[in-house]
């Protein structure tokens, strides 16, 4: 057994944080008080492996996807490990929610200045936490030195021919999104000292909505069958809708009266502001979705189930095209989303 304060070398450092007590890992017996998550049949091999091998459900697609978070561009330097854990797995499962589909596996791709082992602990906490709340099993990854950089690739499995895509809008669907929109927006601003806030309660839990998202998986699984079409709001709603629309071969129109804003933001800020972060801000992790008219309140049942809510903000139209309106006058939607290349 190693002592604490010695170096902790790149298969220590799996065994202890990462491999969850499997045995073999890396050749090593498990760590007692590893982070113990999730232990799923299906998968034949773990962490320890050249490869992991896993059982996918007869009549199930596959579904993947893959998100990477860099230091300074994703999340503050600096930012708590345990929400950097967190919100690098939320974002795959954001992924995965939207695709109506059920994760199942994980795969992290780690690159680290030094191996520390308090931002480890809280890392792989956040990380593992979020994990055995979705019953994923992280199965492998790889682990490198270099700037701070976590790619995690997400697997998960959908009724076959059934998972929700972009593209299925039809026109005179509600546009609907779950939640409230702006609050991680706020939430970093407020982190960053962009933006400060009297009421404190109402500052911590839009910090929260941006250092702990929680992804809509069982939302997004219960919409399939209901809803025409579904993405994941990441990038603000004036640069996802386009896409969405696009998709679908649509236009879309956006009553900006009707973006659902939290009581924290509202309580923090002019609803001018909040409005801006609702459309610009992006990292919500919410749901978009087109829902046939008369299928909507069937969909707000579900959400509610959930404790969620579910706000019908337009409609999916003939033609190309966003427009925006408040209060029954265009409105100048704020300038699109993130584009990591612009
Ligand atoms: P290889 O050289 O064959 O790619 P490695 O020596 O990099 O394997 O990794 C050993 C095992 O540990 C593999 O099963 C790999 O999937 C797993 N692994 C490496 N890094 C991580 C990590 N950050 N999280 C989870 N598993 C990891
Ligand atoms: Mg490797």
């Amino acid at each position: 057994m190693q002592g604490d304060q010695e170096p902790l070398g790149e298969f220590d450092l799996i065994d202890r944080y990462f491999a969850s007590g499997r045995p073999g890992a890396s050749g090593a017996p498990g760590t007692p008080g590893a982070q113990v998550a999730n232990r799923r049949t299906d998968v034949i091999l773990g962490i320890g492996d050249d490869a992991a091998l896993l059982r996918c459900l007869e009549g199930s697609d596959l579904v993947a996807a893959v998100d990477t978070l860099v230091a300074g561009r994703h999340f503050p330097e600096g930012s708590a490990p345990r929400s950097i854990g967190h919100r690098s797995l939320a974002v795959n499962l954001s992924d995965l929610a939207a695709m109506g589909a059920t994760p199942a596996w994980a795969t992290l791709a780690l690159t680290l200045p030094s191996a520390e082992r308090s931002w480890l602990e809280g890392f792989s906490a956040g990380f593992m936490e979020l994990a055995a709340a979705h019953g994923v099993e992280l199965v492998g990854g790889d682990t490198t030195a270099g700037p701070l950089t976590i790619s995690v690739q997400i697997l998960g499995q959908v009724e076959r021919g059934s998972a929700l895509r972009r593209g299925g809008a039809q026109p005179g669907d509600v546009l609907a999104v779950t939640g409230t929109l702006g609050d991680a927006g706020a939430g970093l601003a407020l982190v960053t000292g962009q933006a400060t806030a009297e009421d404190r309660v109402a500052a911590a839990e839009l910090i929260e909505r941006f250092e702990y998202p929680m992804p809509r998986v069982q939302f997004g699984s219960s919409a399939r069958g209901i809803a025409s079409a579904a993405m994941d709001l990441s990038d603000g709603l004036a640069g996802d809708l386009p896409k969405f629309a696009r998709a679908s071969g649509l236009a879309a129109h956006v009553d900006v009266g009707r973006l659902p804003l939290s009581g924290a933001l509202r309580s923090s800020a002019t609803v001018a502001q909040a409005r801006e972060w609702a459309l610009a801000a992006g990292d919500d992790y919410e749901l978009l979705v087109a829902v046939p008219a008369q299928r909507f309140d069937e969909l707000a049942a579900v959400a509610s189930r959930l404790n969620l809510t579910f706000t019908a903000i337009g409609d999916l139209r003939r033609g190309t095209g966003i427009t925006w309106a408040l209060d029954g006058q265009p409105f100048a939607a704020p300038a699109r989303g993130y584009d990591h290349f612009r």
